[in-house]
């Protein structure tokens, strides 16, 4: 059943295969279009409304309202149908101030065609601001150029979103362009997103979230940093040999301990906390202009920036099309939907990989000294996708390699046992 099903779904694929967007060489040419100088303009952009502090004063005596307004224009000339999303806000003190007002998400929608499942992709930034005087965290400045933090975020965004237009691209699966409101006051604008999204059933097979992407000194090796989430370690692996491959930048993916505080820190976190997978990518060099009004666009580096966006591009099509093969290259057997659940793990854990063709199936699980302490040899598998069962309980606790094995090739999770 599984595989008549999956030669019908071939057999559609082949008649839109005029629709299908950008394969892996396609993709070069694509990300060669990404370009500083357009980047930048949108930092200038952000930057010149002067204040994008989220609750409301003298500044911004609408809130965000007017920044809102200037990124659905932006996504309007892109083709893409956009809506704001506002939020409003009743009681609490931050920062010492008394927050009751409106905020607003704004939405931009691009449909897939000839969709290959009903989940999203999100690619998402937040477009506030916040800066105060000499580091006091009790006295906050009128003026807030949040460049760095995070226009630049917003920049990559509206750079997808220009590049797609540009090239007519045609996804797999719909795209959804989110810029948050309010995510200085404790990821406001996202947590409404997320819940609102769970509470819909809303599928998302991946929400990417920059914050922070423009801080390089020129002088230093370019590096990017990715933070993970304990439901989507493979996204990590898969962002890592994306941005090894399609880019300049050499990723850098953090040991656990190192992860996690600032993993909870931006928006991605408040998709995590609803059980979604997503990748936070944010600048390796932390800015030192971070939240004080020296965080501008002459001190943000726009070629670095431009990679950043490079890195999105590939990532976004490797997860809104899984069937272009981009991102595939060191994954030739299985496609993007390998992972392993629940992990971390205390004994059983699932394992879901996708077969492009029959195959023979061989599960290993190896410690760090590369010893083979489990290994299953499944008979002919269909393909598809494929779920396997492993039982960890009996090994000590610690990290593991779990290596999938067809005749097509090798894919490699890390599991954890607690
Ligand atoms: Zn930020």
């Amino acid at each position: 059943m599984r595989k008549k099903t999956f030669l019908l779904l071939l057999v559609c694929a082949s008649m839109f295969s005029t629709l299908r967007a950008q394969s892996p060489t396609d993709l070069e040419n694509i990300l060669s279009q990404i370009s500083a100088d357009s980047v930048y303009a949108t930092v200038q952009d952000l930057q010149n409304f002067g204040s994008r502090l989220a609750v409301r004063n003298e500044n911004n005596p609408d809130g965000n309202r007017d920044v809102a307004d200037y990124i659905i224009q932006r996504l309007e000339n892109y083709g893409i149908s956009t809506s704001i999303d506002s939020l409003d806000i009743h009681g609490g003190i931050i920062y010492g101030m008394w927050i009751d007002q409106w905020f607003y998400n704004v939405k931009g929608v691009l449909p897939a065609s000839n969709p290959i499942d009903d989940s999203l992709v999100l690619v998402g930034a937040h477009m506030d601001a916040i800066s105060f005087n000499n580091g006091s965290y009790t006295s906050m400045t009128a003026q807030v150029p949040g460049a760095d933090d995070n226009a630049s975020g917003v920049a990559v965004m509206l750079e997808l979103a220009r590049i797609i237009h540009e090239n007519n691209l045609q996804f797999r699966r719909d795209i959804h362009f989110m810029a948050f409101d309010v995510e200085e006051f404790g990821l406001i604008g996202s947590r409404h997103d997320a819940q609102k999204r769970s509470e819909a059933g809303e599928k998302i097979a991946l929400m990417m979230n920059n914050d922070m992407v423009s801080n390089q000194p020129e002088d230093e090796d370019w590096k990017l940093t990715f933070r993970w989430y304990d439901n989507a370690v493979d996204v990590a692996n898969h962002a890592a040999a994306i941005c090894e491959q399609y880019t300049d930048l050499e990723p850098v993916i953090l040991p656990e301990t190192e992860n996690w505080e600032m993993a909870s820190r931006s928006d991605s976190y408040a998709y995590y906390r609803y059980g979604y997978r997503a990748i936070f990518t944010h600048e390796y060099t932390f800015s030192s202009s971070y939240h004080t009004l020296h965080d501008v666009t002459d001190s943000c580096n726009y070629p670095y920036l431009a990679e950043v966006a490079r890195y999105n591009m590939a990532m976004l099509t490797a997860y809104a099309d899984p069937t272009s093969g981009v991102g595939l290259e060191e994954h030739p057997a299985v496609t993007t939907s390998t992972y392993a659940y629940p992990n971390p793990c205390v004994g059983k854990v699932i394992l879901q990989y996708q077969l492009e063709q029959d195959s023979p199936v061989s599960i290993s699980v190896l410690d760090l000294r590369g010893c083979i302490v489990l290994r299953i040899d499944q008979s002919v598998q269909s393909a598809g996708i494929c779920h396997s069962e492993l039982d960890l309980s009996s090994l000590p606790t610690g990290l593991y390699l779990c290596q999938i094995r067809t005749d097509k090739g090798v894919e490699t999770l890390k599991l954890l046992r607690q």
